[in-house]
């Protein structure tokens, strides 16, 4: 898919106005704090997904006034199309092609996009809840059902946990646990069998994108840990201790995948510029499943990646999105230089602009 524009009125420090993208690569560079990111989050709103910097609709309207309004014109399976994405109150609404959606999660899947932003490197460096995050967010966009199974297992999680947390008061409600026990082992199972197909999925385009990055120097690999491969069996013989924690043990709101480089934990391996390129790798990897799944290229947004990257891993990298629409940020137009083709555009207080002046 591509965007053909954006119009933009009081989201964030944004000057209202509509931007225009090339159909290739989109460089969009300025100082810091002049919001360049701003302008790839407003875009990434339209995947579905939350702000990706984790903050509440409420910080996404520009600060005195009442709301924020948002529209994407794109085109997508061979037509134009467009969405709307209105912030009011702390609430979002959305609307496609001119019907309003019940809920804003229901864009998910119509627009489809990939991010990275330099706090993805967390991916790599730590804990397992943002790797479930990574592969649940993806399989969201990949399977509009998966957002469904996701939300049950959570539901029956929350109140097994409850009910975990009750039972030492009233003990006979220790009789109703196996009715949660079977239908978080019945979820459980489904989500599990989802994220690892989908890992495989994208562990070989990962493995493949890595060696590019690397010119073939490392290795990476992928493979899922389950924290119980008997769910049934594990929340039996945890039952005392779940009880005792009011919190369920396992299940796969515990399970993590591992990165290797080399066979080693990337974590505690790799470089600063070898995680960021494992973070890319997989990023890349989900564009490229998503491509091969739906028969669109996702529009690709990248915050900031070009520091902390060799020219060569540089190169690599443009050269790998050609097709794709993308949209990159940058501090200094010199870095932009490796593009051929594409548009180039400034962000100064707020407002976008094609770049004039010599890079
Ligand atoms: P950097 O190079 O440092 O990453 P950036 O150009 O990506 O900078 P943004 O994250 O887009 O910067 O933010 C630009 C500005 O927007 C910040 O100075 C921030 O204070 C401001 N800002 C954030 N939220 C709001 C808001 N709700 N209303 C008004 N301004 C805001
Ligand atoms: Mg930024």
């Amino acid at each position: 898919m591509k965007v053909l524009s954006l119009t933009h009125k009081d989201y964030r420090n944004l000057l209202p106005d509509t931007f225009v993208p090339d159909e290739g690569v989109n460089v969009i560079c300025g100082e810091n704090a002049q919001g360049k990111t701003n302008l790839l989050e407003a875009l990434w709103l339209f995947t579905g997904g939350r702000s990706f910097r984790g903050v509440r609709d409420k910080e996404l309207v520009c600060r005195g006034k009442e709301q924020a309004k948002l529209t994407l014109s794109f085109f997508r399976d061979d037509r134009p199309q467009n969405a709307e994405i209105v912030l009011s109150g702390g609430r979002r609404t959305a609307s496609y092609n001119g019907i309003a959606l019940k809920s804003p999660g229901q864009l998910v899947g119509r627009v489809c996009g990939v991010i990275f932003s330099p706090e993805h490197i967390a991916l790599v460096r730590e804990g397992p809840a943002g790797r479930r995050a990574f592969l649940d967010s993806a399989l969201c966009q990949l399977r509009p059902g998966y957002a469904k199974l996701l939300n049950r297992y959570q539901h029956t999680l929350s109140q097994r946990n409850a009910l975990l947390k009750d039972i030492p008061r009233h003990v006979e409600l220790v009789d109703t646990l196996p009715i949660w026990d079977e239908k978080l082992v019945q979820d459980g199972a489904k989500v599990v069998s989802q994220r690892k197909a989908y890992l495989e999925l994208l562990r070989e385009f990962a493995g493949q994108r890595y060696r590019g990055l690397s010119r073939g120097r490392e290795v990476l690999s992928l493979s899922y840990t389950e924290s119980a491969p008997d769910l049934r069996e594990a929340l039996r013989q945890g039952r005392r201790q779940d009880i005792q924690f009011g919190f369920t043990g396992s299940g796969p709101h515990r399970d993590d995948f591992s990165i290797l480089l080399d066979g080693e934990p990337a974590r505690t391996f790799a470089s600063q510029g070898q995680k960021r390129s494992i973070v890319l790798a997989l990023k890349l990897a989900e564009a490229a499943v998503l491509e091969a799944r739906t028969g669109e290229k996702p529009i690709v947004l990248l915050d900031d990646v070009l520091s902390e990257l060799d020219a060569g891993r540089q190169e690599y990298l443009l050269n790998h999105l050609l097709d794709y629409q993308v949209f990159i940020t940058c501090c200094e137009p010199g870095q932009a230089l490796r593009l051929r083709g594409g548009k180039l555009f400034s962000v100064a207080g707020g407002r976008v602009q094609p770049f004039s002046g010599t890079p």
